[in-house]
């Protein structure tokens, strides 16, 4: 079957990578000249196989006043009068429970299971490097309330055999002795030693020459998609807005967080709505942490990948089209200088990235056919964790369309 990956993002690549794997003739395509140049671009590099977490949580519905008062500098949302946004809204709303939260956490956490299962295998595979490393992660909780918080869940992730550990202040300074000099509040830790980080935009470029040499996949990049072609509801052809159509047998639409432009084919699209993020990439810098962190407080997340530190950050919603946010990045180097002084805002090459986290309500992705076409499907709306979940959504697609 010939078919077509649109969008070469982490998703799109993985996808594209265990199709032809499982013996499609795949074409994957993307507006941009090479992969990895969209929301995997600068993210926060983490391979969180242990963490998970739904974003719309009962902790955040009680943060929420003040997220709308604008008291928490991490988050900023504006109001919009869209249909689909308030829609989505509502379903995130509904997705607060602490049922539900649970329910979808689970379910990312089995994703993220079987995405490690696969990641193993490339590794195995495929000769690429792209700064994977099993770093660990601790996640510093500032009080004893918060602390006490998290363990619930530690436990109930326990009980799915997962490796969560939960670590006094001393314990975690053990783990990464670079934190007897963080300045950030810190009552304790919740340890997962299994998680790993890796450069996601190296990996989608290296994979899809890997993929390209060994299983013939294509490439057409720097064309955008402007739509599809069908004949009796099913899907007959690719077209774009700067070339003549290709006809496929099939086509997986993993456009992230620009799904919403090909909205008029996919009524799926107008069920993602982008969240905009935002990291900050230096040179090396000393005293800097090898063993991931995210300070729960400020919602920042630091890693260690290969000779670069990066700390990223921020939700902005309702803002849609991240670009060049001046206001927003200070926000993010003063939170990262108040818990690492002068790790950022110092080298003259520090790189400035914004992002766009395609979020589902439920943070749940899409990776179902298409309601509209048949022979289309979508795998997309992986939210703040679609690095993490990029090849074990694939490997379901794969299943799907088996
Ligand atoms: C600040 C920040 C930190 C994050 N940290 C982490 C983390 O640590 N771990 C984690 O797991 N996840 C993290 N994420 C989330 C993760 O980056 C995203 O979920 C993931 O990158 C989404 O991948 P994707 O392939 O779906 O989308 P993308 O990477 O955006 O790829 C989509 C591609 O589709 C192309 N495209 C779109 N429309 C068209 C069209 N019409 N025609 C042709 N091409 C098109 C785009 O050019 C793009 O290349 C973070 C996100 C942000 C913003």
């Amino acid at each position: 079957m010939h078919i077509a990956v649109v969008g070469a993002g982490a998703v799109g690549v993985a996808s594209a990578y265990l199709l032809s794997r499982a013996g499609h003739r795949v074409t994957l395509i993307d507006a941009q000249e090479e992969p990895g140049r969209g929301a995997s671009a600068g993210n926060a590099a983490q391979l969180s196989w242990a963490y998970g977490d739904a974003m719309a949580s009962p902790a955040l519905l009680k943060h929420l006043p003040a997220i709308l008062a604008g008291r928490d500098p991490a988050f900023r949302i504006r109001l919009r009068l869209d249909p689909d946004f308030l829609l989505w809204g509502l379903r995130f709303l509904a997705n607060m429970s602490a049922q539900r939260w649970w329910s979808n956490t689970q379910d990312i956490l089995r994703l993220a299971a079987e995405s490690r299962q696969e990641m193993a295998l490339l590794l195995a595979e495929a000769d690429i490097t792209f700064d994977y490393r099993v770093a660990g992660k601790l996640h510093l909780y500032p009080n004893i309330a918060n602390l006490s918080a998290a363990r619930p869940a530690v436990e109930r992730k326990k009980a799915m055999g997962i490796d969560q550990r939960m670590l006094s202040r001393l314990e975690a300074e053990a783990v990464e002795p670079a934190l007897k000099a963080y300045q950030g509040e810190i009552a304790g830790a919740v340890y997962t030693p299994d998680d790993a980080l890796g450069d996601a935009a190296i990996f989608c470029r290296q994979l899809t020459d890997f993929a390209v040499r060994t299983y013939g996949v294509s490439t057409a990049f720097g064309n955008t998609v402007a739509g599809f072609e069908q004949h009796r509801g099913r899907l007959s052809a690719v077209r774009f807005t700067d070339r003549a159509p290709l006809a496929v047998d099939a086509a997986v639409v993993t456009a992230g967080p620009q799904i919403r432009s090909l909205a008029t084919s996919l009524r799926e699209a107008r069920e993602i709505q982008p969240v905009s993020g935002y990291s900050l990439t230096v040179p090396w810098c000393r005293g800097a942490p090898l063993v991931s962190l995210t300070d729960v407080k400020r919602k920042l997340a630091f890693a260690a990948i290969g000779n670069r530190f990066r700390v990223a950050g921020l939700a902005d919603l309702g803002l849609p089209g991240a670009g060049f946010a001046p206001d927003r990045f200070a926000v993010l180097r003063e939170a990262a200088n108040t818990v690492l002084p002068g790790c950022f805002g110092q080298a003259e090459s520090e790189q400035c990235w914004a992002g766009e986290r395609p979020m589902t309500p439920s943070s749940r992705p899409r990776i179902a056919p298409s309601r509209n076409i048949r022979g289309i499907y979508i795998n997309a709306g992986h939210g703040m964790l679609g690095w993490t979940l990029a090849l074990g959504s694939a490997r379901r697609l794969v299943e799907l369309i088996a």
